[in-house]
């Protein structure tokens, strides 16, 4: 589950990882209420939509005074941000966040991740942050270092320095910096984080170091455990179908193609999906409705699979051994009778 910039900014403060000022916006009037309230010379007017790349986009724009924030507030608002990350439908803009702007000495990367390769959470940091991050990573991978971190010790102290100095960060401000990291790493632990990503992390003229963005992805399946988390989710930034399905409790995720799939089990279901497509075909989705599911889960499977107007056909592959195929079809049958098949 993925939050807003804003609130990310919320729960690093709360947990004293530095941050600049800052306040939600849903209206103009909201929005030059919140630079009032800051009372900074220079106020920075930011797109809130689950998607990276808004600087680049023109989502991010810098004010001088409250008319340009109403300005630029009227601008961004119901506008659709078409980013490099949000695919070319883009994301219409519903919220901004009211930020004091911050005399930017330099940029740096800091981030955190569950790294596959290891089992560990891995501390990750470069000096070549900013807007170009994934450009570095893609020609000069030795420009990001890398920390693991021991899951019994956590994130030491040494650790957390050695990146700092790895990343060139000011010898006065190194352990600001590790500070920052330390806090960063207790903020991903406590709240089972899968990702946190702070780019860019900013030196400043006056010597603060802190958070100008903050990405944060939580572990779906531990959410359980955070419902101050779960009050974060904003339905408007996730795919309708899906919301659907975790009504029901179903592992559905929409993609591109035309091939709806309604399988048992994650495992089978992926095959499935690579099976079309090694023979040409493009999956619409990926649905795994799990082993024990009631012809009513299936029936829902069928109406979410049905509403994506891409779909031409269904490509039902179920294991019979977790599950009564007469479940199925029984689900089947029910859909059909609810739903407007078409027949080709
Ligand atoms: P995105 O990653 O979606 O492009 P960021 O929040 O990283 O959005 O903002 C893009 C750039 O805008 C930053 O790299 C920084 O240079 C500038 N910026 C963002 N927030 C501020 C701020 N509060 N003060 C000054 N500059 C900012
Ligand atoms: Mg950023």
């Amino acid at each position: 589950m993925n939050i807003h910039e804003y609130q990310g900014k919320q729960l690093l403060r709360d947990y004293g990882v530095a941050v600049s000022n800052g306040r939600v916006a849903f209206s103009p009037d909201e929005a030059v209420k919140a630079a009032k309230e800051l009372g900074t010379d220079v106020i920075v007017v930011k797109a809130q939509i689950h998607a990276g790349g808004r600087g680049k986009a023109g989502g991010v724009k810098i004010a001088k005074n409250l008319d340009e924030v109403r300005e630029y507030a009227k601008e961004l608002l119901g506008k659709t941000l078409v980013t490099h990350q949000t695919g070319p439908e883009g994301k219409e803009i519903k919220r901004l966040l009211i930020e004091e702007g911050s005399d930017i000495k330099k940029e740096y990367y800091i981030g955190l991740v569950v790294d596959r390769a290891t089992d560990r959470v891995t501390l990750m940091g470069s000096e070549e942050g900013g807007m170009d991050i994934e450009e570095v990573a893609e020609k000069t991978p030795e420009k990001i270092f890398k920390e693991v971190i021991d899951p019994i010790v956590g994130l030491t102290g040494f650790q957390a320095r050695r990146m700092a100095f790895n990343m060139n960060i000011p010898t006065h401000l190194v352990n600001k910096a590790a500070k920052f990291m330390l806090g960063l790493y207790q903020v991903f632990v406590e709240k089972d984080a899968s990702i946190v990503e702070i780019n860019p992390l900013v030196v400043t003229s006056n010597d603060d170091v802190l958070a100008l963005d903050a990405k944060f992805n939580f572990d779906a399946n531990a959410l359980y455990r955070h419902k101050d988390i779960v009050e974060l989710r904003d339905f408007d930034e996730e795919d309708a179908k899906e919301i659907e399905a975790s009504k029901y409790d179903l592992s559905y995720i929409s993609l591109d193609g035309n091939i709806g799939c309604m399988v048992n089990g994650a495992g089978l279901a992926m095959a499935t999906m690579d099976t079309i497509n090694y023979y040409g075909g493009a999956p619409a989705n990926f649905l795994d409705v799990g082993g024990g599911a009631t012809a009513e889960k299936v029936t829902e499977a069928f109406k979410i699979i049905l509403s994506d107007e891409a779909v031409k056909g269904i490509f039902v592959n179920i294991f019979g051994g977790i599950m009564k195929c007469d479940v199925i079809a029984e689900g089947v049958i029910a859909a059909a009778k609810e739903v407007d098949f078409k027949y080709h």
